[in-house]
């Protein structure tokens, strides 16, 4: 495989500061000589190469906004996109695998946990010896998780939490589940440990999409955790929406990451491949096609990079959020599929990375607030008026 190289038109290698390009080349290099010669093998197979998770953690990408005291790196929120970019530029499955864990376990429990939570769990999940999943979407609710059907109901000083989740990332295996259940008070977030009796996690098969990552189904039956169990401070449908903006804002860096990918193969082997006496990208309409998208990543790669500074300053909002994840997923899928058809017929081949990325975009481009409930977001700040019901 020829080494990456990054399409950069608008020299926004400038805008970047010397660690946060430190971080990016680190795991750059790490996705293209440890992870890039196995997924094709595991995406075939169905399987995540949890031989990597030391490695991962190693690099530091579990949680690395999180404090030092807590295990974590201390990195900005630029850093911490640029990581997701190269992370995707791997594979969707394997940023989903860090995202879950950094902003969808990692953050909740930092952000909302007690004291005793986050010296519990933090350092065990920062290291990769625990791994985390995100329970918020059951069979009957994905968009609109405020109608959930889990319950936890009080008995003395336990919570007994009843329900079912579905498609949930890093599920089978899991040491801890981050649950959001319906209580009397409202939705509130439970960490259950993987072994807590009651508690099962069987995983879902047959994806074409996002093969090399575990989905699972969590099943909640009688399941009875401690008070201590609750995260104290997430009260109501904002504890998990306030942790999938951070998850969000990972997946507007990553979709670059994917997009970059597929340009950049693409552009090798239309270099390469003759068709009519002529490389395919010396023809008008190839070039089109990456003029277009050329234009549509840097577009793209900007709004990231404005994103993750407001964000480090503080002034980041969700619909900005959504704005980013909306767009750049968007224009990665674009971007794969018309990479994918100016590959002809290797373009569907696993040897190339084109169809693997279209694939999982497809799963990108749903979760985490599907495309069409992020244009409601953007409309509802635009407008001032709600159109979700
Ligand atoms: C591979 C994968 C991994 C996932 N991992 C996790 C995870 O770790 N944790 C987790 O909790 N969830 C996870 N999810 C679930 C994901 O977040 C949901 O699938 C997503 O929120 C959409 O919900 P749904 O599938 O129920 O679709 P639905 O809500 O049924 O939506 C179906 C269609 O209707 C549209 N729609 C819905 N409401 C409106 C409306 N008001 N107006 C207009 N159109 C509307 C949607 O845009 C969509 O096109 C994962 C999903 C996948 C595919």
């Amino acid at each position: 495989m020829a080494a990456f190289r990054q399409l950069d038109y608008f020299a926004l290698e400038e805008e970047f500061s010397e660690e946060e390009r430190m971080v990016r080349d680190t795991v750059r290099g790490w996705v293209s000589e440890r992870f890039l010669p196995v997924i094709m093998e595991h995406f075939e197979a169905g399987t995540f190469p949890h031989e990597l998770t030391p490695e991962l953690a190693e690099l530091g990408v579990f949680g690395p906004t999180i404090p030092e005291e807590y295990g974590g790196a201390g990195l900005n929120s630029v850093a911490y996109g640029l990581i997701c970019q190269e992370l995707e530029r791997g594979d969707s499955g394997l940023r989903s695998f860090v995202s879950v864990q950094g902003s969808l376990v990692m953050y909740p429990i930092f952000a909302y946990g007690s004291e005793e939570q986050k010296r519990e769990w933090l350092p065990r999940l920062a290291s990769g010896e625990a791994i985390g999943c995100f329970g918020l979407t059951e069979p009957d609710f994905g968009s609109n998780p405020g109608g959930m059907l889990t319950s936890a109901v009080k008995d003395g000083s336990d919570w007994v939490l009843n329900g079912r989740k579905m498609w949930i990332t890093n599920g089978t295996g899991c040491a801890v589940a981050v649950v959001w259940a319906r209580t009397e008070d409202g939705v509130r977030g439970f960490l259950v440990p993987g072994d807590t009796k009651g508690f099962t996690a069987p995983e879902q098969k047959h994806k074409w999409s996002l093969r090399a990552s575990i989905t699972s189904e969590l099943v909640l039956e009688d399941v009875r955790v401690p008070e201590s169990a609750m995260l104290p401070k997430a009260k109501g449908l904002k504890g998990p929406l306030g942790c999938l903006t951070q998850a969000r804002y990972g997946i507007a860096w990553g979709g670059i990451g994917a997009a970059l990918a597929c340009f950049d193969e693409a552009l090798s082997y239309t270099k390469e491949r003759i068709v009519f006496d002529k490389p395919v990208a010396a023809f008008q309409i190839p070039q089109q096609k990456f003029a277009n998208m050329a234009t549509q990543i840097t577009m793209g790669q900007m709004l990231a990079l404005r994103l993750g500074r407001l964000k480090d300053a503080g002034k980041m909002t969700h619909s900005q959020v959504s704005m980013a994840k909306r767009n750049n997923v968007h224009i990665a899928l674009e971007a794969a599929r018309t990479c994918r058809d100016m590959m002809g017929a290797n373009g569907v081949s696993l040897e190339y990375q084109v169809g693997r990325h279209l694939c999982n975009l497809e799963s990108v481009y749903t979760y985490e607030g599907t495309h069409d409930i992020h244009t409601l977001a953007i409309g509802h700040e635009v407008t001032g008026i709600a159109a979700y019901r």
